[in-house]
């Protein structure tokens, strides 16, 4: 958290943030499925200034061969981020921030994908982060359900995701970048809506057990519009824009 300006006005006496948007509106999201020829399967997102980009691939043959599971098959996830994504350019080599958050999707999406139907193969998953303004972790694991659902992997749900967090001594719906940096809480939500499952959940702040429920029930109401535009970007790639 610590504050970036303190002088921001972050909710104003209206109840409106420093972005224009009231308390529990999320930013303009927009996701369309496919996009990508060379993928099995592909998805891009603008979640507010987030800009990312998803290719899937697999079930295929694992290389090295000895991290396949006889079992089952393999989930493997790798977020990255372009030096140009951010204001101030990001070194290209992975960061620790990179690799934690390639595991948190990884653990979010697990759940919801049958790799048991494909023993000895790997599923892999790349997100490229093309513009970051905070949430990238939620927009990303949006857009990877909707990539994956694309390649036609079998899934038991599609994880949606969306953050709530604490600003101005308010709960809010999805955080944006200042609101991260200057805000009190910032609570990272994967939910499957139709098997009402949480996959993802995580908190950089200090709630009390009000807000922490509070915030659990705003972040989940955010995952279900989110949940909304997937299924569309799915339904308008295979039954045509316009159909419900
Ligand atoms: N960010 C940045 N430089 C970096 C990493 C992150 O400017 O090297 C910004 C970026 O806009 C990102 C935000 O910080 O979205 C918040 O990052 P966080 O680690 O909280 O993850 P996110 O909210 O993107 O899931």
């Amino acid at each position: 958290m610590g504050g970036r300006d303190a002088t921001m006005v972050l909710l104003d006496e209206n109840g409106i943030r420093c972005d224009g948007r009231k308390v529990d509106e999320p930013r303009r999201i927009m996701i369309k499925a496919g996009g990508l020829k060379n993928a099995d399967g592909s998805a891009y997102i603008e979640f507010g200034d987030n800009k990312i980009l998803v290719g899937v691939f697999g079930p295929r043959d694992v290389h090295p061969k000895h991290m396949s599971n006889t079992d089952t098959g393999i989930l493997r996830v790798r977020y990255h981020m372009e030096p140009f994504s951010v204001g101030e350019r990001k070194n290209p080599a992975p960061s620790r921030r990179e690799i934690e958050i390639s595991k948190v999707i990884k653990e979010a999406l697990e759940p919801a994908v049958m790799l048991e139907k494909f023993p000895r193969t790997a599923v892999d998953v790349f997100i490229e982060v093309l513009q970051a303004d905070g949430g990238t972790r939620c927009a990303a694991l949006s857009a990877a359900s909707v990539a994956l659902a694309d390649a036609g992997i079998p899934m038991r749900d599609m994880v949606a995701a969306c953050a709530s967090g604490k600003v101005a001594d308010t709960i809010v719906l999805d955080v944006n970048n200042e609101e991260d940096q200057a805000g009190q809480a910032d609570m990272p939500i994967g939910y499957m809506p139709s098997l009402e499952k949480i996959t993802l959940l995580q908190l950089d702040g200090v709630l009390t057990p009000e807000e922490y429920k509070k915030c659990v029930d705003v972040g989940v109401q955010g995952c279900k519009i989110v949940y909304d535009i997937q299924k569309k970007a799915l339904k308008d790639k295979y039954f045509g824009k316009g159909d419900d």
